[in-house]
């Protein structure tokens, strides 16, 4: 890889918030404005650092939601009531505010639309963000067809329900299951529960189509999720996978 790309990864950059929205009632999304943003691929995140008068400074990592597209970047924060840096981010950061962040980080859990296999995408909570990147960055000519298992505590904590029953709707591959940890909505088929073996052989993409499987959210989720897959036939080498950190909070 060239110095100078490596470089300018590593390299902090001051982006500026351009618009906030909120996706749930405790998860929200910040579109950023990054004044020479190198480009980035589908499933990469960035490092975005805080820093307080007094000097004390920490930064955490966050998935890009948006795909790549000029200089404007989404990212989607879902808050921890303990948290250090993600109640400031979804409560406190405003349209105009400076962020400092460097990226494009990442070159395994990533997508490329050129890519023909089939998508298997399993998200645990707000690991949706970067595989959402994926499904964006899907275009017109995308011959890969997609699969979402998407599990999540309840109805209200889906992230981007609209845009995901779009596309699902829209006759471009993509077929979006939802998995309900702790509530369903009324009349739903199944009884709340985690991803299990039966969910995984009743809706993912058979092994024998050898698709490519990006699991992303908990350490906890995404470590039985891996295994289930491995289990089930699928091989480990197709198995990509994200943390993002421990298993508290778990979907
Ligand atoms: C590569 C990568 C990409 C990520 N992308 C996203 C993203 O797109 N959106 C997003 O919301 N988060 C993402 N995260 C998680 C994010 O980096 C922070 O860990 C998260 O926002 C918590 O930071 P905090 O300062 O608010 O909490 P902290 O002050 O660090 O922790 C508060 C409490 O929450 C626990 N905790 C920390 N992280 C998590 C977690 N991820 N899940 C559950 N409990 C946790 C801690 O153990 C502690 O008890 C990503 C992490 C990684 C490694």
């Amino acid at each position: 890889m060239a110095r100078a790309t490596v470089l300018g990864r590593l390299t902090w950059r001051v982006a500026t918030v351009a618009a906030v929205r909120d996706e749930t009632p405790t998860a929200r999304t910040i579109v950023l404005d990054v004044p020479g943003w190198p480009g980035h691929l589908a499933g990469q995140h960035v490092d975005v650092r805080l820093t307080a008068p007094d000097g004390y400074s920490t930064q955490r990592s966050y998935s890009v939601a948006s795909a790549p597209r000029g200089d404007r970047l989404e990212l989607t924060v879902e808050s921890l009531p303990d948290g250090e840096v993600s109640p400031y981010l979804t409560r406190v950061l405003s349209v105009g505010d400076p962020l400092e962040l460097r990226g494009p980080i990442g070159g395994w859990f990533v997508w490329r639309p050129e890519a023909p296999e089939p998508v298997q995408l399993v998200a645990g909570g707000s690991g949706a963000v970067p595989l959402m990147a994926m499904i964006r960055a899907r275009t017109a000519g995308t011959a890969a067809p997609f699969r979402l298992l998407y599990s999540v505590r309840d109805p209200e904590a889906v992230l981007y329900r609209d845009e995901l029953r779009g596309a699902s709707e829209d006759g471009s591959g993509l077929d979006v299951t939802y998995a309900y940890t702790r509530r369903a909505p009324e009349g739903w088929p199944r009884p709340p529960g985690r991803v299990d073996a039966g969910l995984l052989a009743e809706t993912a993409w058979a092994p024998e189509l050898a698709p490519a499987c990006y699991v992303c959210g908990p350490t906890g989720f995404v470590e039985t999720v891996a295994d289930l897959l491995v289990a089930a036939g699928h091989d480990p080498a197709r198995i990509r996978t994200e943390r993002f950190g421990p298993g508290g909070g778990r979907p």
